[in-house]
């Protein structure tokens, strides 16, 4: 059976994913460093915190010295994470970014597809989650075995995956892309060249708009967080907000309504970004105008307003949180440093594969950024 976007398949589990490598075209922008003392917080997790956040942060950074880890914190972590970690970014540039550290232990507070990553990358390293159930409904929209089925049906086809899956449907992927260069990969193929895409069905809708590809197959897999951020919503929140610049991730359900809206001049074509995380930090510190509507998971926001605070940075869906994200607590982070758990794994022939596929996208020139 062909599965594409008329066969929606639900997330199944509440597991998830993983990587690493250096290259001279690693862009340190799209991570955020924190190497002062971590500085206080005004958030419902800080007031809560036994002994207040000074004295949390103070341990945390204690224990990472002792242990010669690196602290890692995804975008969409709580305001407390992210200013504790030492790096602040998108999935794949932190754990590139980790694998260029003497660091013997990678803390990676994110979901577990993305420690993943960091531990293809960083095959010595020892790669800790704080929260091993922290999984990702996009990341379990495909299975090894589906993939391995859906390869059999396309044996002439080549796959090419999202950062967004587990190191087993890496292992089986030709080459790998992130949402800001999805369409630099698919267009790096020859035309002629039967396409696999998967697993995000509004990223990949999004790319054979751009790349004109009519011999691409698309997996009907989403994100329940970013598919959660309607066209309606976006519509509205355009509409009462006239004057403000769109920040569209792709995997979102509104991405393609964000085109609609630029194409029939109802937003200026220059005030709609199609972005990853990443860009976004970098898009809103040259911002020229001061309201933005950001349309992805709201832990964005914190990084948001760190990068530019005079800029009013509006949810367009102000209930779009990823819950996997949110169960790396601060509490979690401190049992992780002092146990040394939940540790990451990944069987070296799996991981020597995955590490292909994202090595080939690295090679085509633009390894971009992730969610
Ligand atoms: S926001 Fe969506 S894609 Fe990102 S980790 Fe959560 S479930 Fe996965």
């Amino acid at each position: 059976m062909t599965r594409t976007s008329a066969h929606l398949t639900r997330p199944t589990t509440d597991a998830a994913t993983t990587d690493t490598v250096s290259d001279p075209h690693f862009d340190a922008s799209t991570t955020a460093e924190h190497n002062a003392a971590p500085h206080k917080t005004a958030t419902a997790a800080n007031r809560s915190l036994a002994g207040g956040y000074t004295a949390w942060a103070n341990r945390v950074r204690e224990l990472a010295e002792q242990r010669n880890a690196v602290i890692l914190a995804h975008n969409y972590q709580i305001p407390e994470i992210q200013d504790v970690a030492h790096h602040t970014g998108d999935s794949l540039a932190l754990s590139r970014q980790a694998a260029e550290t003497d660091a013997d232990i990678i803390v990676f507070c994110g979901v577990h597809f993305m420690a993943e990553s960091a531990k293809i990358l960083s095959p010595n390293k020892k790669v800790l989650i704080p929260d091993a159930r922290a999984g990702c409904s996009l990341a379990d929209s495909i299975t090894a075995k589906q993939l391995r089925e859906w390869k059999a049906e396309h044996p002439d086809a080549l796959v090419v995956s999202y950062v967004n899956t587990t190191a087993d449907v890496k292992a089986l992927t030709d080459v790998c892309c992130t949402s800001s260069n999805a369409v630099d990969v698919v267009n790096s193929l020859p035309a002629d060249q039967e396409i696999l895409f998967c697993p995000d069905q509004f990223l990949g809708a999004y790319v054979k708009r751009e790349t004109g590809r009519e011999n691409m197959h698309i997996w009907a897999g989403e994100c329940h967080v970013h598919a959660g951020i309607s066209a309606e919503q976006l519509t509205q929140q355009t509409q009462d907000n006239p004057s403000a610049d769109l920040y569209i991730h792709p995997e979102c359900g509104c991405a393609n309504s964000a085109l609609y809206l630029a194409n029939e001049g109802l937003v200026p074509q220059e005030r709609v970004h199609m972005l990853s995380t990443g860009q976004m930090i970098t898009q809103a510190q040259k911002q020229p105008h001061n309201k933005v509507l950001v349309a992805t998971e709201t832990g964005m926001l914190h990084q948001l307003h760190q990068a530019a605070p005079d800029i009013d940075f509006q949810a367009v869906n102000d209930r779009a949180e990823c819950k996997y994200m949110k169960m790396i607590t601060p509490e979690a982070l401190v049992r992780c440093l002092e146990t040394e758990t939940d540790e990451v794994t990944v069987d070296t022939n799996i991981a020597d594969a995955a590490r292909k596929s994202l090595e080939a996208m690295i090679s085509i020139g633009n390894p971009g950024g992730a969610e």
